[in-house]
């Protein structure tokens, strides 16, 4: 039998990429949609989409049911500089979600899992550079907190009830079709944008704040990777470290005026500062390269080269 994916939080930064992906592989009809709000053009027109409170566990129950539902990738969360600023409802949201869809697998409704887990596991204690696997997690955001428990769960609805549930610690995501909701690292998308529009960017990071980071298409890449492969693949069903590569403000900022955009970077540090100062600079993603042979692709020249090409088309704006 052919499975039938639901994606829960199409309509943001990784959802409006990942459904287009998994619908190229699984067929339109195939991968439902959903969010509370809709979804990209080209999403809503391709295929499936059903508007959906993943805490509501009655409506949930009813559309995994209506589409024969066998796969959740489950997206839905409040990162983590908004959870900052909205500390109860952070912590329902991003724990509830999980609870409705993990005991969906337990009660044998649906087969399989994708869940996200992220580098803001980890805390200000933590060794900052390769950052291992087993490293400490001691993380001291309501987001890091919510992604450590859920890791928790993760693995131990797997061991004591066979749930098949898989998960990779994002690093911070770049990517040009979609805008990023609310996260520590989405400084590294804004300045794209704002350096072809406005040849200038107030970074609400120092400049040599220094973070794990990774392109949308590897990013995408990994999590169909990490859903396809075999089950006794899966070596941790905690979550994987992943890698991209690591650079700071300054960096990126270069590398944008290397290729010949006329461009200006500004400071104008926020509370974000002290969430990523508390997180790696740099991942040790061994254990996935060994488990599932996972690899990341694109460095930071590769990225700002796509970046650039992508919006000057999406804005109309010639080289
Ligand atoms: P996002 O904020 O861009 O998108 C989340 C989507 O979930 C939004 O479209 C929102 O409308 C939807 N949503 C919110 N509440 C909902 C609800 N009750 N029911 C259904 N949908 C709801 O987030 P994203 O960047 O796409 O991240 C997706 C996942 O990846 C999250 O779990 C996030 O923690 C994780 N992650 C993202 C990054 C990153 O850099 N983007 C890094 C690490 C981990």
């Amino acid at each position: 039998m052919r499975d039938n994916i639901l994606v829960i939080g199409s309509s943001g930064q990784i959802g409006t990429e990942l459904v287009i992906e998994l619908r190229k592989i699984y067929g339109n009809d195939h991968v439902v949609a959903s969010d509370i709000i809709p979804s990209s053009e080209e999403i809503m027109s391709s295929g499936p989409y059903e508007k959906l409170d993943v805490t509501d566990a009655d409506k949930l129950l009813a559309v995994v049911k209506k589409h024969h539902i066998t796969q959740v990738y489950l997206l839905a969360a409040m990162l983590s500089a908004k959870a900052e600023k909205n500390i109860d409802f952070a912590w329902k949201l991003n724990m509830d979600a999980l609870f409705n869809i993990l005991n969906l697998a337990k009660e044998k409704i649906i087969k399989k899992i994708f869940w996200p887990s992220s580098i803001a596991v980890f805390g200000p204690n933590t060794k900052k550079e390769l950052t291992p696997q087993c490293a400490l997690t001691e993380p001291n955001t309501v987001y890091g907190i919510s992604k450590l428990t859920g890791e928790r769960w993760c693995e131990y609805y797997f061991n004591k009830f066979n749930v098949d549930v898989v998960s990779i610690r994002y690093p911070g995501l770049i990517g040009w079709k979609s805008e990023p909701g609310g996260g520590t690292t989405d400084y590294a998308v804004h300045i794209f944008h704002e350096a072809l529009k406005n040849n200038t960017y107030t970074c609400f990071l120092s400049e040599k704040t220094t973070l794990p980071m990774m392109y949308m298409n590897d990013a995408i890449r990994a999590t169909i990777e990490i859903m396809q492969t075999k089950a006794e693949n899966v070596k941790i069903r905690s979550s994987y470290n992943i890698a991209g590569c690591s650079f700071n403000p300054m960096q990126i900022a270069a590398q944008i005026k290397s290729k010949q955009v006329e461009f200006t970077i500004n400071y104008k540090v926020d509370f974000r500062q002290e969430i990523a100062s508390s997180w790696p600079q740099s991942i040790d993603d061994s254990e996935a390269m060994k488990d599932w042979k996972w690899k990341a692709q694109c460095n930071l020249e590769k990225i700002t080269h796509d970046m650039l090409d992508n919006l000057r088309i999406k804005y109309n704006i010639s080289k």
